[in-house]
Formats: structure tokens, C-alpha cells, sequence
């Protein structure tokens, strides 16, 4: 059963990419280098996009990195989005500079002709605003009123930002209510889909390391997903951002809801186990990362129960005494030898990728 988004959302373009309606669900990812030192912040970006991040973010905390903007721009191919604090000076230059979306709280502004100048621009270079809502650093009367953070406050700091922004007539909104705790922003953004008609960008945020920090996101934007919740994705993890792209596009092939990317199935192993399947799975793995067809790979220890345990596989191996037998959708197509197994199934899944984008 492939989820679908119960939430119609109105449709916003960040550069090229349509985020909400009908459009799947964008990886987005964010750069942890120095924005103003362009070279490793491209670098950086151009190896997110080798990974299959659709948007990328970088922090603009000050002019230095304000005026990177327009050489990062001109190096990169995905739409980039500025994020910014307070600062409105800073949001019209990255505006002005070419972001093509920018992430500001209107409320946090300051007064009513900064948000207007910045309102402005944005709606000039018709380009988007996020509002981010963090449960760490709700506003005081929110934080007075709930007494700690919880999910209406957070949901009501958003409408909050969202008026200011829908009074001076700007609509092209993206909204995202991060906490780093996994109940809270089930809640939030379960509350928020019922209340706010724009797409909702998703994160756990400080959601800690590699390993910790995928499971929670997984376990938190999973529940979220599964409601048919969410438009756009980052996983926040302390790690290479690539990681966070790998486990954003794992997650979401989990739900069927990335037709750009190719999963694998592998087995456990247990005391049938005929091949070194670790290894081969972790290399099959790699080598698929880089296919955009939705298409799914097998590698299984053995052919006893392998292939009819897999037989939603497109394309397979499973190890046979010394060799291995090829297999499509539960049916053994030939065998191989095991030590050119990896390199002939590597073979048939580009000509399954190849038939694909044929069609
Ligand atoms: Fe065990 Fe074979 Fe199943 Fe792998 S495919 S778990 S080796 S029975």
C-alpha cells in the first residue's frame, strides 16, 4: 500500500521545485560549512545533490555570508533557501543575492516596515517564505499562556507568523514546527495539517548522532508521514549532511513515496546463510544509490527460502553453494558464479533501470 498526502496543500514553487499539492515529498538538507567560505559550501552542496537533496539551506548569520549568495548560486543546481534570524537587512540582500526561498519568522522582525520591505522583495523575486517554529524558542506570551512548549502553543506561534504574513498579502508560505522531542511534533504537525492550508516542511530537530538521530527521525517523521502528513523533509543529524539525504530518501521509499530511487531488499542471514551477504548487500547498496527508478534489488543468503521471500524484487540473487542464482519476481533466470555474481546483477539492474525509463 503506497501512502498518499491527505493534506491538499497550496502549491509553492522554490526555484524549480514545486513543494505541496500533489508533488511528492521534497529532501531538503542543510550545509554545515561557513556560508562565506563559497568553495567548501559548494563543494559541500554539489556532493548533497550527487546524494539526491532537491533543496538545499545554508545560514546567513551575517554580510559575509549575505554576499556568498550570489557566486553559491551561480555554482549550484538545486533551489537554494537563506536562512536568516531577525536580521531583515541580511533577508534583502540574500533576497537581492538570489535565494530562492528564505526562511524567516515575520514576528521575530522586528517593526511593521522591516516585514514590509522584506515582504516585498519576496513577493518581487516571487520567492517563498518558511516560517520556522522551534518548540526551543517559542515566543514569551506563547511560552506565558501553555507554560511550557506543547503543540497548540507551537501551532499558535505559526498562525501567528502567518497572519502577519497573509495581512500584507503573501501567501507563498511553507511552515515547519520542529521539536526535538518525537511526541511533541507528532502533535504539531498533526494539529498544524488541520489548521494551516500550507505545505508543512518536516524535521526532528537536534535529533543527535548518525545512528540515534536517524532512528528517532525515522520513529518521529515516520508516524508523521504515515498520516499523510508533510511536503518537504530535513532530517537533522549531527553527521555529514549527505547522511541526512541517504536517511531521508530510505524513509521515504519505506512509504512508497519516492518513485526516484531504488531500494534494496536483504536478508537477515541465519545458519543457511551460503554467501558473504554483508558485504555484497553494502556493495549492491551503494551501487544502487545512485539509480533514479524506482526499482528493487535483492541479495539474499540463500536460495532455500530466498527468492519466494522476495518475490516483490525486480531483480535478485541469492547464494548457491559456490554460486548464485539470478532470480526476477520469485523466478530463478539463470545461475552464476559466485564470484562474478555482484558484477552480473549490478549488469541487470541497470538494464531494469534502463527498460524503466524507457516505458
Ligand atoms: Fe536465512 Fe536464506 Fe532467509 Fe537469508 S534468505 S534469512 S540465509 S533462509
Amino acid at each position: 500500500m503506497a501512502f498518499t498526502h491527505r493534506k491538499e496543500t497550496r502549491p509553492v514553487k522554490v526555484g524549480n521545485v514545486m513543494v505541496g499539492g500533489k508533488n511528492e515529498v521534497v529532501i531538503q538538507s542543510m550545509t554545515t560549512t561557513k556560508t562565506h567560505d563559497v568553495d567548501a559550501t559548494v563543494n559541500e552542496i554539489l556532493r548533497l545533490e550527487e546524494a539526491g537533496c532537491q533543496i538545499v539551506r545554508v545560514a546567513c548569520p551575517d554580510e559575509r555570508a549575505a554576499n556568498a549568495i550570489p557566486e553559491i548560486k551561480k555554482r549550484i543546481n538545486i533551489p537554494l533557501v537563506v536562512d536568516i534570524h531577525f536580521n531583515y537587512k541580511l533577508a534583502l540582500k540574500a533576497i537581492e543575492g538570489g535565494a530562492d526561498k528564505i526562511r524567516i519568522n515575520p514576528g521575530n522582525i522586528g517593526k511593521r516596515e522591516k516585514v514590509e520591505a522584506v515582504v516585498n522583495a519576496a513577493k518581487k523575486k516571487r520567492i517563498p517564505i518558511r516560517i520556522g517554529v522551534n518548540a526551543g524558542s517559542l515566543e514569551r506570551h506563547i511560552i506565558e499562556k501553555y507554560g511550557y512548549p506543547t503543540a497548540d502553543g507551537m501551532v499558535e506561534s505559526a498562525l501567528h507568523h502567518i497572519q502577519i504574513l497573509e495581512d500584507l498579502d503573501f501567501h507563498d508560505i511553507i511552515v515547519s514546527l520542529k521539536a526535538s522531542d518525537v511526541p511533541l511534533a507528532i502533535e504539531a504537525y498533526e494539529k498544524a495539517a488541520e489548521k494551516i492550508p500550507y505545505p508543512l516542511h518536516l524535521g526532528i530537530t537536534e535529533s543527535g548522532t548518525l545512528f540515534a538521530g536517524t532512528v528517532k527521525s525515522a520513529a518521529g517523521l515516520g508516524a508523521i508521514l504515515s498520516k499523510g502528513i508533510g511536503n518537504t523533509m530535513r532530517i537533522s543529524l549531527s553527521a555529514d549532511p549527505v547522511e541526512e539525504v541517504k536517511v531521508a530518501r530510505e524513509l521515504l521509499k519505506s512509504f512508497g513515496l519516492a518513485s526516484n530511487a531504488a531500494t534494496l531488499i536483504s536478508c537477515p542471514t541465519c545458519g543457511r546463510i551460503e554467501i558473504d551477504l554483508i558485504s555484497i548487500a553494502n556493495e549492491v547498496e551503494e551501487y544502487i544509490s545512485t539509480i533514479k527508478a524506482p526499482i528493487k534489488v535483492a541479495v539474499l543468503g540463500c536460495a532455500v527460502n530466498g527468492p519466494g521471500e522476495a518475490r516483490e524484487a525486480d531483480i535478485g540473487i541469492a547464494g548457491a553453494r559456490g554460486e548464485g542464482l539470478l532470480f526476477r519476481h520469485g523466478e530463478i533466470i539463470r545461475k552464476v558464479p559466485e564470484d562474478t555474481m555482484v558484477e552480473e546483477l549490478k549488469v541487470e539492474v541497470d538494464k531494469i533501470a534502463e527498460e524503466y525509463f524507457a516505458q
